[in-house]
């Protein structure tokens, strides 16, 4: 496996679920990361419990993703005190479920805000400061993107991981000529608590998941961050623009 020594990795929504196995993930492999979060709180347990794991350097910095100008702060901070920033993993997200009939103005507006431009300006101000230089960047989307959801509806989820997909390919094509590579990840049905709100703590809804699943489970967080490490290591030098499925075949 590719290590990370040296390098800097920033994690956002990485207090708890995908993104804290992220940033475990490469602190494995050798790298400095910064774990944040819109919740101070667990992004410094997790910060904590990773460096007591794995002996790497782990930071915890508060971040809401929706708030460019802090954004912009984190990165100039990151930058200031690393001297550099290798690798970008966009992964906050959250799902608000409703009929879409129901789906009022502040759910879909809250939805935009925190999946679609929370990557766009974390791109944004990290992309800017590894220009010429180089990096990788990977956005987490959702198999939602790719297969409409049958029994649990969540528009704007649906509609912002399907942006990122598009994010990611422009993205891609416009900085390959400054050394970054931009790719996305988009895990299936996974074992974390955002599945909550779309009834994962009742057994007949997750049954009818897996039944839709060939391979009969949801993915554990860990099996994300592989993925994830894969798309941000040398093994993928040629890779940009890509979307990896990890889903146990649901979209096939
Ligand atoms: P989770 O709810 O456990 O973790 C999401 C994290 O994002 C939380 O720590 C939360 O505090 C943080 N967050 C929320 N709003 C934020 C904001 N404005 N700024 C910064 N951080 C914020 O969920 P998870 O399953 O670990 O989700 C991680 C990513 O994976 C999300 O983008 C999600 O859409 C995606 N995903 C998850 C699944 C799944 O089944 N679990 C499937 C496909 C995609």
């Amino acid at each position: 496996t590719a290590r990370f020594d040296g390098n800097v990795v920033v994690v956002t929504g990485a207090g708890q679920g995908i993104g804290a196995a992220i940033a475990r993930s490469f602190a494995e492999q050798g790298a400095t990361v910064v774990v944040t979060d819109i919740r101070a709180d667990t992004a410094t347990t997790t910060a904590t419990e990773i460096n007591a794991a794995t002996g790497a350097t782990v930071l915890a910095r508060p971040l809401d993703v929706t708030r460019s100008a802090e954004v912009a702060a984190l990165a100039d901070q990151v930058v200031a005190e690393h001297g550099r920033v290798d690798v970008l993993v966009n992964n906050a997200g959250i799902v608000l479920g409703a009929a879409s009939f129901d789906y009022d103005d502040d759910t879909w507006n809250r939805t935009l805000a925190v999946n679609l431009s929370g990557p766009f300006y974390t791109a944004r101000e990290f992309g800017r400061r590894m220009r010429g230089r180089g990096g990788a960047i990977v956005n987490v989307s959702s198999v939602a993107a790719l297969r409409a959801p049958r029994a649990d509806p969540h528009i704007g989820y649906d509609a912002t991981k399907a942006g990122v997909i598009a994010l990611t390919r422009s993205l891609a094509a416009e900085w390959a000529p400054e050394g970054i590579r931009v790719n996305a990840v988009a895990p299936g049905y996974t074992n974390t608590d955002i599945l909550k709100a779309v009834g994962s703590e009742n057994p007949e809804v997750v049954a009818g998941w897996r039944s839709h699943i060939p391979q009969g489970r949801l993915a554990e967080p860990v099996e994300i961050a592989q993925a994830v490490r894969f798309l941000a290591s040398t093994e993928a030098s040629a890779v940009t623009g890509h979307v990896l499925v990890a889903d146990g075949g649901y979209s096939t």
